[in-house]
């Protein structure tokens, strides 16, 4: 864990390294692009973002970890084009409880009890705690 952490701090710190080669702050009249050194920060964020995705999949080779990693961003990306046409508002379609998306958890429960979808009958249970103690709460 230790090192997960400190790799993605490390590609964070990257990152905002890369903002600071263009003009990216909406109060600043600068819209700035340094490409050459945007792209050298990325190129440092890619690093440490590999180092994470290799240290989740121990034994791995790089071109596998980009081969499976290029499948699944296909798969998000159909994802997200599927709900800007269909008007996606964040916040429909997600556990009552938890708010894991409905869709990504592949199961959904209807709790006629409290009038909402769970993910499982954990979230049921723990929402149906959490209305007795403090209320009904939707936050
Ligand atoms: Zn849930």
């Amino acid at each position: 864990m230790e090192y997960i952490r400190t790799n993605v701090l490390a590609l964070e710190d990257e990152l905002h390294e890369a903002l600071r080669e263009c003009g990216w702050k909406p109060w600043a009249t600068s819209k700035h692009l340094n490409r050459e050194a945007f792209m050298k920060e990325m190129v440092d964020a890619w690093h440490f973002f590999m180092n994470i995705m290799l240290g989740i999949s121990p034994g791995m080779s790089p071109e596998a970890l980009a081969a499976e990693f290029a499948e699944k961003y296909y798969a998000k990306n159909q994802v997200n084009q599927d709900r800007q046409r269909t008007g996606y508002d964040g916040v429909a379609n997600r556990c009552r409880n938890c708010h894991k998306d409905l869709d990504q958890a592949g199961v959904s429960l209807y709790s006629p009890l409290y009038a909402g979808s769970f993910c499982d009958r954990t979230c049921v249970g723990e929402y149906g705690r959490k209305v007795r103690e403090y209320g009904a709460q939707d936050s």
